[in-house]
């Protein structure tokens, strides 16, 4: 049968156009019930014996209704609801509200286990309904819904009296006239507690029970035409909110006041306004009297803590003895208490209020239930209020509703936030799943994956189906020669760190007849294998980049091409793209030409190897020969780069050593760096600028490009002070003035503070970013640290999507004949990608760190170790150290701890005493005398100050004990004394066995291939670049 809709509908041109909607209602769409004699399905979907639930008498197949899907994903995920149709009316509507909840059905309807069955009520001639005159589309669907419901009952009743059909929805009039068209209907509340299981349960959102008529705590968000128009008039501000670090009850965005750019700060609970890290926010400007004057602080919340777990636990003993299914919770009233110390800074800055919220950033977030919040007694399963603290320090806690709380203590679990009403201090969320225990180094190591959103699933059947069919016997065949030079004779060789598989880049020189060069550098062809738009094209540009964690790598694309068949491998004949420069003596370049190609590298070869083949007099073999060349060429290049202002900049990395089996960290040094490591950064760097200026030429409004903005003065206000006491200035006009101010910043007696100056000057950089050329003015496409005037990444295809799509458009670029998509020249498209690739390389970055901290921590297990560092940040009540041997940092207090005992738990008498305060006009903290004019104060600490440190591992965390936050590096004040603040050490110097272990370990480990922390692929420099 065929049905007819028409309507007219305008185009955006003006014209209007008669449009024809076809309908075919069928009657091949089948129940897809086993037992089923009336239907004609082979295959069914829906189990004979379905669901039972205390809920009903019979046995059941469930039919939600939308917001089900939209309000209770993680519930209709869980194993225990099974057999559900999902009507096409609803399947649809979902899409059209949530994407990503649509796509999670999907994966729920594939998961053959659940027996979700798709039907399609639209085209069903027993269900599809026209819309009534005077109803709403919702309201239509909703009968639809209903409609279908009412054919499954009648149909089942035929072959099956003993089975039923249950619309589930959370609304009530819906419910009404269910039970009107005698029809069974449930909430979805009802249905899981009649299931009984407290994991299911605690899973249920809570974002429908709220507002129960308490008092407010928060102020209200205006309503979103209000905020547009605000922001419209200029009266409120739009940004995106980035929670500081240190406080979590502190944060800003970046936006444009009165036409200039510039941060505005967010201080305090009640400004914040129930904002979240990451969410879009409209912020009103506070008046200037209202501006903040003095410098951040580490935020110490704990009278607030201490009222909140006061009434958790009243609360719960109430639960427990007069076991009320609802207790609602007492919000406590008290403000964090002002506390203004008496110092200014020069300019107040901007301080604001969130008067909206433009686009929730929510996720689901990965923690542990706070210990101190649970307050029943073991084993009991009344469901309570618990707090949840996310690993994340800019997340606030988060109330959860548990059966679980003492089965959940001391592991990692995964927690979403349904609401954050305006009576809740702090936001309302639910239970989704428990990881595994706490402290563990697998768990803890998802934990910090999903924590920096990698995604780190294994790639789908589907992705791996466009691999090459031959897998790993693929060899290079006589059809791939067309259209590529044939450089199988050239003596090309990689160098690389110990242990890398994944080889993007190799290289060759040839001296010619003129005395010039020519230079080669070959990058494997990844874009060969992985053509534009397909799934495993797709899944890499969601990736982004390969992830490298201490002790394992997420990959970006399968390891068949990333560690076998793209991989540039000695002996073995590979595709590349290659990039073939005529260099004179000087190493400026006389041409420059780009083409696909075929090479059979020669060698690959570690950093130390190719130093010692450099070094050996006695190798005069032709590779060894060539790589002498390159480094003449790499070092002149670098000359150059640094003659034209490139920086050269440090961060203080770290490597571990690991033991084989364990995987535990049995060492750890500073990453030192070869000259060879240099060689091959300098012509990647080249081949990157010489790369860009192609594609740019080519497409100038959608070439992929990478940028490093230059940083604005204010970053390095602090730093300059600091240094002009040892009499040295920084110069930052250009990066070519602020390296040479690196350069001539050496003080004799300080070895190490050259290079301290440096890390610190990296910490005043901004971000490189990819960029899609046609969205910035060109003046903007420079990149500051390597002083160029157009940069992009080209050589490591193989763990960075960027490069992939620079390889594509080189292809483009150089080859007339090609044919492409507009993945390649679409601005729009090209800047998204930019965006992801930025967030993703971000989320990398910090992943790794949070690795090697994780590391860290297990190396300092059980030990305590005096050490020299630097103080490198001051704050308002802290300093931050840096010790070098470790390339560690942790934060050293300066006030006094005041034990916590129940006498000061009241508001405010537990807070702690300052010991040194903070002083703006020096950037230094200082003793509380009283000075007279020009005297310097008896204590005081500073930048670049020289300090012993105690290291160990802090056992007094949040959330309480075992299970609590990830452990945290302690660090202690030995010298210089500042009563109150420095200990006495403890660290036991006089056990040398326990050295000797550690020592015999880590050489061992040393001979046979250490793995490295971020050692895998040559790094960070690189990376950061
Ligand atoms: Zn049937």
């Amino acid at each position: 049968m065929l049905r007819q809709k028409a309507f007219m509908k305008k185009t955006k041109s003006g014209k209007v156009l008669k449009v024809v909607k076809e309908h075919y209602l069928r009657d091949d769409i089948w129940c897809s019930i086993e037992t089923c004699k009336v239907c004609e399905h082979t295959e069914s979907v829906l189990s004979t014996v379905p669901s039972i639930n205390k809920a009903f008498s019979l046995p059941h197949y469930i039919i939600p209704d939308t917001n089900i899907f939209i309000n209770q994903i993680d519930v209709m995920e869980h194993a225990l609801i099974t057999n559900v149709i999902v009507l096409q009316t609803v399947l649809e509507e979902v899409k059209h509200l949530s994407l990503p909840i649509y796509n999670r059905v999907r994966d729920i309807i594939a998961n053959k286990e659940k027996r979700f069955y798709v039907f399609s009520n639209e085209h069903h001639r027993g269900t599809f309904i026209e819309k009534l005159k005077d109803e709403s589309p919702n309201d239509r669907n909703d009968r639809a819904i209903r409609v279908a419901t009412k054919w499954y009952g009648n149909h089942i009743k035929d072959f099956n009296p003993r089975v039923s059909v249950v619309m589930m929805t959370d609304d009530v009039g819906n419910r009404d006239k269910a039970t009107a068209d005698g029809l069974q209907s449930i909430s979805v509340k009802w249905y899981i507690e009649a299931l009984g299981n407290a994991e299911i349960l605690d899973m249920m959102s809570s974002a429908k029970d709220l507002d129960d008529g308490q008092k407010s705590i928060y102020d209200e968000h205006l309503s979103p035409a209000h905020v547009s128009n605000g922001i419209k008039s200029g009266k409120y501000l739009q940004g995106k909110l980035g929670i500081s670090s240190h406080n979590y009850l502190e944060g800003s965005i970046y936006t444009k006041i009165n036409g200039e750019e510039g941060t505005i700060l967010i201080v305090g609970r009640s400004n914040l306004n129930r904002a979240v890290d990451g969410d879009i926010i409209a912020v009103e400007l506070l008046p200037k009297s209202e501006w903040r004057t003095t410098p951040t602080g580490v935020v110490v919340d704990e009278d607030e803590e201490q009222a909140e777990e006061e009434s958790l636990k009243a609360e719960q003993e109430a639960a427990a003895s007069a076991a009320k299914e609802d207790a609602v919770m007492a919000e406590p009233e008290a403000e964090k208490p002002a506390s203004a110390e008496g110092h200014k800074l020069d300019t107040p800055q901007p301080c604001g209020k969130v008067v909206g919220i433009i686009r929730r950033n929510w996720r689901q977030y990965c923690g542990f239930i706070d210990r101190k919040s649970v307050h029943t007694p073991a084993g009991s399963s009344a469901p309570v209020n618990v707090l949840f603290y996310a690993m994340e320090s800019k997340i606030p806690k988060i109330k959860i509703r548990t059966r679980q709380a003492h089965t959940l203590l001391g592991k990692r679990i995964i927690v979403a936030i349904d609401s954050w009403p305006r009576t809740s201090r702090y936001p309302i969320g639910h239970f989704i799943r428990a990881l595994g225990e706490a402290g563990d180094k697998s768990t803890e190591t998802e934990v910090l994956l999903l924590e920096h959103d990698v995604p780190f699933h294994e790639f789908s059947k589907q992705v791996l189906s466009f691999l090459p069919v031959e897998g790993e016997n693929w060899v290079v065949k006589p059809e791939h020669f067309a259209g590529r030079e044939d450089f199988r004779s050239l003596n090309v060789c990689s160098i690389d760190p110990p242990g890398c598989t994944d080889i993007d880049d190799a290289l060759h020189v040839v001296p010619l007849p003129n005395g010039n060069y020519q230079v080669g550098v070959h990058i494997a062809d990844v874009t060969h294998f992985v053509k534009p738009g397909n799934v495993m094209d797709q899944e890499a540009a969601s990736r982004g980049t390969t992830v490298y964690l201490v002790d394992k790598r997420i990959d970006m694309l399968p390891s068949l091409l990333g560690t076998n068949l793209c991989s540039l491998r000695s002996n073995v004949e590979r595709l590349a793209f290659s990039c073939i420069w005529e260099l004179n003596d000087a190493a400026e370049i006389v041409s420059v030409r780009f083409t696909k190609s075929v090479i059979a590298s020669k060698a690959s070869l570690t950093y130390e190897e190719a130093q010692n083949r450099i070094d050996d007099a006695n190798m005069q073999d032709d590779v060894t020969a060539g790589i002498r060349i390159l480094n003449m060429l790499a070092k002149k290049l670098k000359q150059r780069r640094l003659d034209m202002g490139a920086l050269t900049l440090a961060s203080p990395e770290v490597r571990f050593s690991l033991e084989r089996d364990t995987q535990d960290p049995v060492d750890v040094e500073m990453k030192e760096l070869k000259e060879t490591n240099a060689l091959v950064e300098e012509f990647m760097l080249l081949a990157n600028i010489s790369v860009g200026r192609k594609i740019y030429e080519k497409f100038p409004d959608s070439a992929m490009l990478r940028c490093h903005p230059q940083p604005p003065s204010a970053n390095f206000e602090k730093l300059e002070k600091a240094v002009a006491r040892f009499g040295i200035e920084i110069d930052h006009s250009t990066s070519k003035t602020l390296s040479d101010s690196l350069d001539n910043a050496v003080l004799p007696d300080e070895p190490y503070f050259n290079k301290l100056l440096r890390i610190m000057t990296t910490r005043c950089m901004m971000q490189a970013l990819y960029f899609c050329s046609g969205a910035q003015i060109e003046q903007e496409f420079r990149h500051y640290g390597l002083a160029t005037d157009i940069y992009t990444h080209f050589t490591s295809p193989i763990r960075r999507y960027s490069d992939v799509m620079v390889h594509r458009q080189l292809h483009a670029a150089i080859d007339s004949s090609l044919s492409y998509g507009d993945e390649i020249t679409d601005k729009e498209k090209m800047n998204d990608l930019c965006g992801n690739l930025n967030h993703r390389n971000r989320m990398a970055q910090q992943a790794a760190r949070s690795s090697v901290e994780l590391f860290t921590h297990l190396f300092f297990k059980n030990k305590t170790e005096e050490e020299e560092g630097y103080v490198i940040r001051i704050l308002k009540n802290a300093f931050i150290v840096l010790v070098p041997k470790y390339g560690i940092e942790g934060i050293v207090y300066a006030s006094a701890k005041v034990p916590k005992t129940d006498s000061t738990a009241e508001a405010g008498s537990a807070a702690p005493q300052p010991i040194l305060v903070y002083n703006p006009e020096t950037d230094c903290l200082q003793s509380t005398e009283t000075l007279a004019e020009g005297e310097t104060p008896k204590t005081q600490v500073q930048l670049f100050q020289k300090v012993m440190v105690q290291i160990s591992i802090d056992d007094d965390l949040k959330g309480g004990g075992e299970g609590g936050m990830r452990q945290k590096l302690k660090m202690e004040l030995l010298k210089p004394w500042i009563e109150g603040i420095s200990v006495h050490g403890t660290a036991n110097k006089d056990d040398p066995e326990a050295h000797a272990v550690t020592s015999t370990k880590s050489n061992n480990k040393r001979e046979d291939a250490p793995v490295k922390a971020q050692d895998k692929k040559r790094a960070s420099k690189r990376t950061k670049a």
